[in-house]
This record gives structure tokens, sequence and C-alpha cells, in this order.
């Protein structure tokens, strides 16, 4: 599938990223593919439709633009094939529907990005799916939770909300061992920062929502699959009848063309803030793997590449109220759902009621930050702004 590889020659992410899905095929002499509105495509004769003769058949089978984004995640992800879907979250259900039916167990890690336990607590169970949760903690020990009926694990990392990491060539080891399947949510990392396929997934899921699209403009999820997994997912991709508009999908595109580099910039930038927030009295803990003493510091330093913009921030001793305050406060800061755009954000998390395996007893208020592109500098003024008002109520 892939048409842009120079064979032979080792390429690097950053290359990768420019040079995947470009095949002459797909973008004749241009730069980039064209926008295909399509629903028909049209046959030379009734013979050449029955006999599918040709590369495309109709709209929601693909276009060019579609295969463009298709083949230049796969590439990254290192897959045997990749599917577009109309959300990050319509992404992780596609995934789950491929390798689920009724009387299997699924296995899902407590610190999961909260609507994926609604769809699995909400559709899973009443189609006759058993969920289980477990602790991000757990490595080769998460073993004790399989039984017979175990068909997958969920996995993701750092986690929504709290960033745990996660083991993950650990957990693949005892999920193969025992006939089940892997599937990994790397929105946080992108392909560029970790790629889960080789580290025991076989199954990737990105929200290209986030870093992908890159400017809060486009809703697009992405599922990569290894050999194992991949038919299978090809034909739940079809049989539920998915497609994105090919605008959604060339801003996607357009967005990834630049990951290398705004994601390190956005990195960057995070830890210079998170260093300074975690220096500040009113900060009991900055919840982000890259930092020497997270958690989780010594697998992300193992398996990752790269880091991103998101972390959270536990005040000390901090209620609700004094965090809206500090929030609204903010003037660099948006206030909203998402993250991943060139914008900063910041927002008042509530991980307790999306627990169940593990309980989170934080020191006081959590609040999540986006560090967008502006100037770290400037993000640093605005927090201690705010952080002096709401010091001096
Ligand atoms: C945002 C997000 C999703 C869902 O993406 P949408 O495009 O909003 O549906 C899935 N996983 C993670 C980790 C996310 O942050």
């Amino acid at each position: 599938m892939s048409t842009s590889k120079d064979d032979g020659r080792p390429s690097r992410p950053a290359t990768r990223i420019v040079r995947s899905g470009r095949g002459q095929d797909l973008v004749g002499p241009f730069v980039n593919p064209p926008v295909v509105h399509a629903s028909t495509v049209l046959f030379d004769s009734v013979d050449d439709m029955e006999q599918h003769r040709g590369r495309y058949s109709y709209g929601r089978y693909g276009t060019p633009t579609s295969e463009a984004l298709e083949t230049a995640i796969s590439e990254l992800e290192d897959g045997a094939g990749a599917v577009l879907c109309p959300s990050g979250l319509s992404a992780a259900v596609t995934a789950l529907f491929s390798c689920l039916s009724a009387g299997d167990q699924l296995l899902i890690v407590d610190s999961v990005y909260g609507p994926v336990r609604r769809f699995a607590e909400t559709m899973l169970k009443p189609l006759g799916i058993d969920i289980a949760y477990y602790d991000p903690a757990l490595a080769a020990d998460v073993e004790r939770l399989f039984s017979e009926r175990t068909r997958a694990i969920y996995a993701e990392a750092p986690g929504s909300l709290t960033f745990e990491m996660q083991d993950l060539p650990a957990l693949a080891a005892v999920a193969h061992r025992r006939g089940a399947l892997v599937l990994f949510d790397n929105t946080w990392a992108t392909p560029l920062g970790f790629k889960p396929l080789a580290h025991g997934a076989d199954l990737s899921i990105i929200a290209g929502t986030k870093y992908i699209g890159g400017h809060a403009d486009v809703m697009i999820g992405t599922v990569a699959a290894n050999e194992t997994a991949w038919p299978r997912l090809k034909e739940t991709h079809r049989a539920m009848g998915l497609h994105v508009g090919p605008d959604d999908v060339y801003l996607a595109l357009r967005g990834l063309r630049t990951l290398a580099v705004r994601l390190p910039r956005h990195a960057q930038s995070a830890m210079v803030v998170a260093t300074w927030l975690a220096a500040r009295p009113e900060v009991a803990r900055v919840l982000y793997p890259p930092l020497p003493d997270d958690p989780g510091h010594l697998l992300w330093a193992r398996d990752m590449e790269g880091a991103c913009g998101l972390f959270g921030v536990v005040f000390a001793g901090w209620d609700d109220e004094r965090a809206k305050r500090f929030i609204d406060g903010l003037r660099l800061f948006g206030i909203g759902a998402s993250w991943g755009g060139f914008e900063s954000l910041a927002t008042l998390a509530h991980p307790e009621p999306s627990r169940s395996a593990t309980a989170w007893r934080p020191e006081g208020a959590l609040v999540r930050l986006h560090i967008g592109l502006e100037d770290p500098d400037d993000l640093i003024a605005d927090l201690a702004a705010s952080l002096a008002l709401v010091d001096s109520d």
C-alpha cells in the first residue's frame, strides 16, 4: 500500500511525516492530493462494475484523499494498514468492535479516556461482553485478571487526566501468550513519540483531532493495525459504514505535515512550564512523565522518544472553588475541552467518577494544562499572575 518509501534508504520520522502518502498514484504531479468529493464512481461497462475493475468503487470505500492519509498513518505507525474514523472516539469503538464478540472479556486500564469507559459500560456490556478494569501500574501481574474468555486489553499511556505510564511490552507478552489482542491509545505521544505496534500492541488508536490536526479545527480518528489485526479491522470499518468527509481528511493531512516541528515545541514549552510549576509552593505535584521525578519517568524514558504539551497539576490543599478562580483568572489559556491545537488550554479535571479498580487520592484540585505554541515565558507570567490573585484571596 505504500508508495512513497524511498526504497532501501532508511528514513527518520520527520522525513517520513513529510513524504508518506504522497505517491504519484495519489497526488500526480502535485505536492498534495486532490480533495475528492465523491459518492458515485463511474465505470466504463457493466462488466467492469460487476468485476470490480478499477482502483475505486464507491466514495465510502476510498478516494485518493482518504488513501493519502491512511497510507501516511499506516507508515508512521509501522502498520499493515490503517483506517480513518469520524472522531477519536469512533476510532476506539471501531478498534474494539474489530476484536470482540458476545461472551468475550475485555480488560481496560482504569485511567482510560472517559468516553471509552462509557462505551464499554453502555454498549459492550449489553452486548454480552464482560468488562474488567485494571490498575495502570500492573505489568505482567495483569495475568491475574485473565480468564479463558479474555480476548483483548485496552491500554492508554499516559493515562487520561492522571498521566500514569504503562508497561506495554509486559502487558503484550501476557496478552499474546493468552491469545488476546492489545489495543493502545497513542493520542498523547503520536507516532512521532511512540510506536505502539513495535512495542507489542496489535492496534494503535489516535484521536487525530488533537495533534495530527493540530489546529483545533477538525475531528478525526485513526486506527492502525499489525498483520494479525488488520483483516478484521478493515472488515469492521467497512461493515460499520464509516467515512470521513474529504475536507476533514485534508485538514488532518495538512496538519500532519508539520507535526515534527510543532510537537517538539509543545513538549519543550511544556517542560519549561511544568518545571516552573513543580517548584511553586502551591503545587503538590505535576503529572508529566518527562519530569525526572514523575513515577512514570523510567517507563517513559525507556519506551518513548518524545512527549507533548499536555500535563496535570495537583494543587496542594486547593478545593475546586479555588482552582476555578485560578483558571478563570488566566488570560492566555482558553477554557475548553480537547487539546493538541496551537493554543494553550486549562480545564478543571475530575478523575474520581471514572475510577473503579484504583482510587485517585490527590492532595487537592487537579488542573489539566495544554501548553500551546505561545512563548512559554508569557504563559509562565500569566500563570504567576493568576496564582498571585488566588493567593491574595
Ligand atoms: C480526545 C481523546 C479521544 C477522543 O477523540 P475525539 O476526536 O474527541 O473523539 C480519545 N483518546 C484520547 C486519549 C483523547 O484525548
